[in-house]
């Protein structure tokens, strides 16, 4: 494999703008989007927003602007900016903690979503961990990540005509992808033996940087491999079950190895989900191999691991058969001075059958944690069976609540207004709450003027994508109704974007079709619903859901008033939480873990109205946004799903559709303002990305950093 990055040139004076192009770190610099939207306007937007791929685009274009003054400046500008960030020399990890520096925490995840032009990501889970590496890159905390580079991404979804999620692949392009094969000393390509019973494979490893993060992704798509290894890395979440233990092999176990062959200086490893456990089983048989006794190699792997569970829903845990867990393992347990018997002991949970991967990431592991203060609550309920002992709220599970990451999600020229009217500082001290509360300052109509604004440009974009399809003979003209081309911007828009599954209850809204009908129809106060989410590629289940709205958005009785977006990502995500008026969320409480995207909306002054599940738990406070239903969800014997329905319309009809179209003399809805700006000063301090992280470091990272194992070194 030759390095891409090798194959092709830009002129000398401006040869940084590869190494600008390789880091990803210009995704949350608006200044180096700028620069290389300068480069060519309409490249940017053919290419996805692609540095890589605009730059090879862009020869041409590239010899003028070398001579042009006025783009030189703005570049050198950009590059020192840049070489400032990356030197790194007063970042808040290395003013509090410099004494860690040379020791690194080894983030591992099956996803990372991090842009648009590196699909290998699905959703929540993924994007959550690309704001972590962004954050700890902004804070200078030595994070490496581990994970999965998948040829094929994950699926993307088109809808037929009759409503039903097509899956499609498309193969990633190395030459234009911002990545690249790692390298090692001797200038061959980084290659992994990986050999465990009945698995023998090499793996490959490729390389992403994030600002002063790294990550490092596997993949199996190498020569030599046998046809079925070589789909192992194929795709994110494809495949059976057996599929499935190999991936997740690979990642935990193969991960801890290429650290080890890397010579990386970790000392604390970090599971996000559980699909990664297996390194916590490695680190174990390592120590062993030491000569360790079982309860202090134990009591080393505890002392370094953090594990985060992302989900109580059932099926969202990986189980494996004990059989076929078994074929991978017998050499290993053998090598750990284990029976058989004792060595599956390690993936039970109590009276359940099978392999379980998050019972055995919750043993090894000696920090652990989930992802909302509700879900801690629920999580020790659904775990206390490993501590049968202890009673519930003892069960050491803490919480930290999820944020994003405030630089990749505000929107542009909010961002702007934030920065007039905060303080230039805003971004660094991002989770002090007195900064917020001058939020009061920005003017109502200045703040209603820019939300205005994203609206339009979020409306534009759905036109812009359905006159596409309309363009290339591939819409029927109620598809492109259906694809939003009849949104009105001045009326009141809500959104609900995330993945189609049974609990998050998408067609909740659509229950009482005549009451919603008349709400979509009123001729003065009219309300319109955007959705837009991915089933899993075997779900049938949520793809009939989807199939259920995408009819009732072809239907002319609705007035083109219920849209759904296609092939919900990052890209469409961002439009979403910028420029739709309200968020809506209503899953089965408590099965909500946390919910990240109703925060992106949050900060960018878009309240929610959602279900006192998950972060709302937290995040709501009687002014900033509207709750259905009551906290913990409902009683017992109620039917939920009517109750919770009935309670959205009566929210609706009382109190957001006659706030937001209570207008003062100059047009602006003052009394919804307060709204936004309340939502604001409450959500951003809270649910940020510095917050969570800082959490994760002083809760976890630190005291595993301080203990005796790290100290000797792995
Ligand atoms: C933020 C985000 C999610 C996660 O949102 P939830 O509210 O947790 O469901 C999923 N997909 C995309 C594309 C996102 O941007």
């Amino acid at each position: 494999m030759t390095d891409p990055y090798q194959q092709w040139q830009v002129p000398a004076r401006l040869s940084r703008l590869k190494d600008l192009a390789y880091n990803l770190w210009w995704c949350w610099h608006p200044e180096a989007r700028a620069l290389f939207k300068e480069i060519d306007r309409s490249l940017w937007a053919t290419t996805h927003h692609n540095p890589v791929y605009l730059l090879q685009q862009a020869q041409g274009r590239l010899q003028e602007l070398s001579k042009d003054e006025g783009f030189l400046s703005r570049y050198d500008q950009l590059v020192s900016i840049f070489d400032e960030y990356l030197a790194a020399e007063k970042t808040w990890f290395k003013q509090r903690h410099s004494d860690f520096s040379g020791k690194a925490i080894a983030y591992f995840s099956a996803e990372f979503g991090v842009h648009n032009s590196l699909r290998i990501y699905s959703g929540g889970l993924g994007i959550l961990a690309g704001d972590h590496c962004k954050t700890a890159s902004d804070l200078g905390v030595p994070l490496i990540g581990v994970g999965f580079m998948y040829p094929q991404g994950y699926v993307q979804q088109k809808i037929s005509v009759d409503g039903w999620q097509q899956n499609v692949y498309d193969q990633i392009d190395w030459s234009v992808s911002p990545v690249r094969p790692l390298i090692g000393k001797d200038g061959e390509r980084v290659m992994l033996d990986l050999s465990l019973d009945a698995l023998k494979l090499k793996v490959a490893v490729w390389e992403v940087v994030l600002g002063r993060v790294r990550l490092y992704l596997m993949d199996t798509n190498v020569e030599g491999n046998s046809p079925a290894d070589r789909e192992i890395s194929g795709r994110l979440y494809g495949g059976d079950r057996a599929m499935r233990l190999r991936q997740e092999i690979v990642l935990g176990i193969g991960g801890i190895r290429l650290l080890r062959q890397l010579k990386v200086p970790a000392a604390v490893y970090h599971a996000n989900e559980g699909h990664s456990s297996f390194l916590f089983l490695e680190l174990l048989r390592e120590r062993l191999a030491t000569g360790l006794s079982l309860e202090n190699a134990r009591r080393e792997v505890a002392d370094s691991g953090v594990f985060t569970t992302h989900t109580p829903v059932e099926a969202g845990h990986d189980v494996f058969d004990e059989h076929m867990v078994s074929e991978y393992f017998k050499s290993y347990w053998l090598a750990m001075n284990l029976t058989q018997e004792k060595f599956l002991e390690l993936g039970r949970a109590p009276n359940a059958a099978g392999w379980n991967m998050t019972a055995l990431a919750l043993k090894l592991a000696g920090r652990r944690n989930a992802v909302s203060r509700r879900h801690g609550q629920v999580s020790r309920r659904m775990w206390q069976k490993l501590w049968p002992s202890t009673p519930e709220e003892q069960v050491p599970i803490a919480h930290v609540t999820n944020g994003v990451h405030l630089a990749t999600w505000t929107q542009q020229e909010l961002g702007w207004t934030y920065t007039r009217y905060l303080g230039e500082d805003w971004w660094d001290n991002q989770d002090d709450p007195a900064l917020w509360s001058r939020i009061g300052a920005v003017p109502d109509e200045e703040l209603w003027r820019v939300h205005t604004r994203c609206k339009e440009d979020f409306l534009k974009m759905l036109r812009s994508r359905a006159r596409e399809r309309w363009m290339a003979g591939l819409a029927e003209p109620s598809q492109v109704m259906a694809q939003g081309a009849l949104l009105d911007p001045s009326s009141l828009t809500i959104g609900f974007a995330r993945r189609f599954a049974g609990y998050k209850r998408a067609t909740l809204i659509l229950r009482d079709r005549e009451r919603l009908k008349r709400l979509l129809r009123d001729p003065w106060r009219p309300i319109q619903l955007v959705f837009a989410g991915k089933a899993h590629p075997a779900d049938d289940g949520g793809k009939a859901l989807i199939q259920e709205v995408y009819r009732m958005a072809k239907d002319p009785a609705f007035g083109g008033r219920v849209v759904f977006v296609e092939d919900y990502d990052m890209h469409v995500a961002r439009y979403l939480v910028h420029g739709c008026d309200v968020w809506l969320n209503n899953p089965l409480a408590p099965l909500e873990a946390c919910g990240t995207s109703g925060m992106k909306a949050a900060i960018n002054g878009v309240p929610n109205l959602s279900i006192l599940d998950g972060w709302w738990e937290e995040g709501y406070n009687g002014s900033n946004g509207w709750a259905v239903g009551q906290a913990g969800g409902r009683r017992e014997g109620e039917n939920a799903d009517d109750a919770d329905a009935a309670d959205i319309y009566g929210i609706l009809e009382k109190k957001i559709i006659p706030l937001y179209y209570d207008r003062g003399p100059d047009g602006a809805p003052h009394g919804w303002v307060k709204v936004m700006k309340e939502s604001i000063r409450s959500a951003a301090p809270r649910f940020c990305g510095n917050r969570m992280l800082k959490e994760y470091v002083d809760q976890f990272y630190l005291p595993a950093l301080a203990s005796p194992v790290a100290a000797r070194g792995r």
